[in-house]
């Protein structure tokens, strides 16, 4: 149940504390895409996003890692200027450890960003890395993020029973 729990939940990308990730040593961040950047039906990235990318790389290495295909990522690739990890099979392993080798991140330097729990936060914290989970931006939803909201459910009822996680209550 442990790997399900995120280090870090805010309302949205925009609450996120950036400069406390700084501060925690953070170099790297890796967004999940759909109803966390952008709902899923939008199909390239919106100026919120632009800007707060604009900011971010500052201090960051910004990374998309998604479990869509690399045709829905190539207009963030080129829209927000970053990289993309396409097809990740979140939380498998393979992909976050791949990103650590290649760009030569340890765990504690990288923090992931996403909306579900069974996907971005215990992949995240399956390899070791800060998780951080926001609320889903948008309504509409593919066929498997549907199922594993299914799965999810029980995950939050069960977090929410021992006053672990609830939501709509944001904390650091
Ligand atoms: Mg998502």
């Amino acid at each position: 149940m442990e790997n399900f729990i995120p280090d870090i939940y805010q309302k949205n990308i925009y609450d996120i504390d950036y400069s406390k990730l700084k501060k925690m040593g953070i170099k790297c961040l890796l967004f999940d895409l759909d109803n966390t950047l952008v709902p899923v039906k939008t199909d390239a990235p919106t100026k919120k996003v632009k800007e707060l990318f604009l900011f971010l790389e500052q201090d960051f290495k910004l990374i998309i890692l998604s479990n869509s295909n690399r045709k829905r990522l190539i207009p963030f690739k080129e829209g927000l200027n970053v990289d993309v990890a396409a097809s990740a099979h979140k939380p498998f392993k393979k992909k976050y450890l791949k990103i650590m080798e290649l760009y030569k991140f340890k765990e504690h330097q990288i923090a992931a960003i996403g909306d579900q729990l069974l996907t971005d936060i215990y992949g995240a914290n399956k390899v070791g890395i800060t998780s951080i989970l926001i609320n889903p931006i948008g309504e509409y939803e593919k066929i498997w993020t549907k199922i594993n909201r299914f799965f999810e459910g029980f995950v939050y009822r069960k977090l929410k029973r021992k006053n672990i996680l609830i939501k709509g209550k944001y904390y650091e």
